[in-house]
């Protein structure tokens, strides 16, 4: 597994794990300029953790869905370049403006995340769509957004179960939502996110 540039494995005193460089944001420990990007915290950390292909090579532009405060597209914005974070809550939203203030290219988008049609005049193509959206829906919401994804980019997308139905078995749900996501994208690799995240299913896709 490629970890992106400008994403290292570290040592925070008897701990190691991955890290990017820039300002801390949820009091994760630091290392001078470094700070631990903490998987338990983040459904991409969990991904890179557990050895998912996920393609980025560090530079790229993205577009991520389901920003909250920003916990994890703050550790995006320290490797990628232009990252445009689309959350529709108010409430983190406040707390993910103040990770902006830092990272000069990080664009919050207070925004729902189906209805791109609110945010196309500003988001340019991308060569990465990073998803955590806790929405019912999730491929919907992913194909609504394939279109400002490059043809070679990719989609990172964490499925979670319970968000399409507390009742069904998280297998069944994750069937249907790969199933769905085939309408428009090619699945290359998928995973669990176990440890870090229970009933989660994380995907590596590209557009078809
Ligand atoms: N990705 C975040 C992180 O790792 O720091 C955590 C995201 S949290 C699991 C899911 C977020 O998706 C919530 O903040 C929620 O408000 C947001 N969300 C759900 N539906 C959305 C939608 N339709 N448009 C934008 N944001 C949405």
């Amino acid at each position: 597994m490629t970890l992106p540039d400008g994403v290292e494995r570290r040592s925070f005193g008897e701990k190691e794990g991955l890290a990017t460089r820039g300002e801390p944001v949820y009091g994760e420990p630091t290392d001078g300029a470094w700070r631990r990007w903490d998987p338990r915290r983040s459904k991409l950390g969990a991904m890179l953790e557990n050895g998912m292909e996920t393609g980025l090579s560090g530079g790229e532009t993205v577009l991520y869905l389901g920003a909250a405060a920003g916990t994890t597209v703050g550790h995006v914005a320290d490797f990628a370049s232009p990252t445009y974070a689309v959350e529709f809550a108010a409430r983190p939203a406040r707390d993910l403006l103040s990770v902006a203030e830092s990272r000069r290219n990080l664009f919050p988008l207070l925004k729902d995340a189906r209805k791109p049609e609110t945010y196309a005049h500003v988001v340019e193509p991308v060569d990465a769509l990073i998803q955590d959206v806790a929405t019912r829906g999730q491929a919907k919401v992913a194909l609504a957004n394939r279109r400002f994804l490059r043809e070679d980019g990719r989609l990172l997308m964490a499925i979670k179960a319970r968000s399409e139905d507390v009742t069904a078995d998280p297998d069944a749900v994750f069937e249907t939502v790969l199933g769905s996501l085939e309408d428009g994208y090619e699945i290359l690799e998928t995973g669990p996110l176990a440890p870090f995240h229970e009933d989660h299913l994380a995907v590596v896709a590209r557009p078809r």
